[in-house]
């Protein structure tokens, strides 16, 4: 039984083909995207696709695949933005996903690029191997009493909470649904624009859905704090980039990290060293001083792909089985 693997790398490779020794697929691994260019790359007859967040699974491309006779989209990653359910519905496709794969890998990545953005970490590493002992230029501030905003207490938000609350800070959160065990601990939710007044950290833990796309934009922005520092790790879509940027010239936002960016599938996850780079808002981001971008690596953990490798397989075994797995697995 087949499984055809797209964006795949070495990486993947290594976990899928370890744990796939107890379970014997035939595992295909393919570099490129998943899109309407390449699906006919896809083997007839082949049981599952197996796609990552920049996979573009279409109406179009999910019609294709069910042409092909594939039976289900393993999606190795929890969001799911970029496939069409209703698609895969009509197409009687099943798709599954990892919910979650140690939620503290995106959780602690998200606190790395506040303490690199704050303490200039990066900074003093290479001005020191310039043998440049000065700290002028590395200020930063105690986060020891501050107030951290959190958008989503799902899974990752929760584990963030609590490194937050760990770091001495004030925590108040915006969620749909309240999680009791955070109220205990001591985190206050409120309102979305409550949040945003408060807050003098935001970090973003919410999936990217039609409904909060460009959620934080001009309107948003101008409800914060001026000195606002803010985090996402969620999608890109969750802020309009070009408010971001305004907001950075005038220093209303006094620190951005992004591992997540609205047109990362061009960029991210690829060696583009050495090439022209034609996404200018992507340069000037990178140009100021107080924004750290990572490409997309903050679920990038040994933990975290060794539980994306057995629970994808296992996804895919039980739905060959006609077992059903977890709800909280299937989309379709
Ligand atoms: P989750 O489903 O456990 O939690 C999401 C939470 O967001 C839920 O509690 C939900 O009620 C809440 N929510 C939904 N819409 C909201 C809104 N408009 N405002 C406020 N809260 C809202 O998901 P999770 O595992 O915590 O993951 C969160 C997101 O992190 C994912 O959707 C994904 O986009 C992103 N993610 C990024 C990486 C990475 O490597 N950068 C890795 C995994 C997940």
């Amino acid at each position: 039984m087949k499984i055809q693997f797209f964006s795949a790398k070495p990486y993947d490779k290594t976990f899928f083909a370890s744990h796939n020794e107890a379970y014997g697929f035939e595992l295909d691994f393919l570099e490129t995207h998943l899109g309407p260019h390449i699906v006919n790359a896809v083997d007839d007859g082949t049981f599952a696709v197996c796609a990552f967040v920049n996979d573009k699974l279409t109406a179009e491309v999910i019609a294709a695949l069910a042409a092909k006779g594939v039976k289900v989209i393993a999606l190795r990653c929890a969001g799911f933005n970029n496939v069409d359910l209703d698609a895969a519905k009509q197409y009687g496709i099943r798709v599954c996903r990892v919910p979650a794969y140690s939620p503290e890998a995106v959780a602690e990545h998200a606190m790395a690029m506040l303490l690199t953005l704050n303490r200039k970490t990066h900074k003093a590493y290479n001005r020191v191997r310039e043998q440049n002992f000065s700290l002028n230029g590395l200020l930063g501030f105690n986060l020891h009493g501050k107030t951290v905003g959190v958008i989503g207490t799902g899974k990752i938000g929760k584990a963030f909470c609590r490194i937050a609350l760990g770091f001495g800070c004030k925590v108040v959160a915006y969620d749909l649904f309240e999680d009791e065990e955070l109220k205990l601990l001591g985190v206050g939710y409120t309102s979305f624009e409550n949040v945003l007044r408060q807050a003098d950290i935001l970090s973003l833990h919410c999936p990217l859905t039609p409904d909060n796309k460009y959620l934080i934009g001009k309107e948003t922005l101008a409800i914060m704090k001026p000195g606002i520092s803010i985090i996402n790790t969620s999608r890109g879509g969750l802020i309009h980039t070009g408010d971001v940027i305004e907001a950075l010239k005038t220093g209303h936002i006094a620190y951005l990290g992004i591992d997540v960016y609205e047109q990362e599938e061009k960029l991210f996850f690829k060696d583009l060293s050495g090439s022209i780079i034609e996404d200018d808002t992507i340069q000037r981001l990178m140009s100021f001083p107080n924004v750290l971008v990572t490409g997309h690596q903050a679920f990038f953990t040994q933990e975290a792909l060794s539980q994306i490798a057995e629970i994808t397989l296992h996804s895919v075994q039980q739905l060959s089985d006609g077992i059903e797995p977890d709800a909280a697995v299937m989309l379709v």
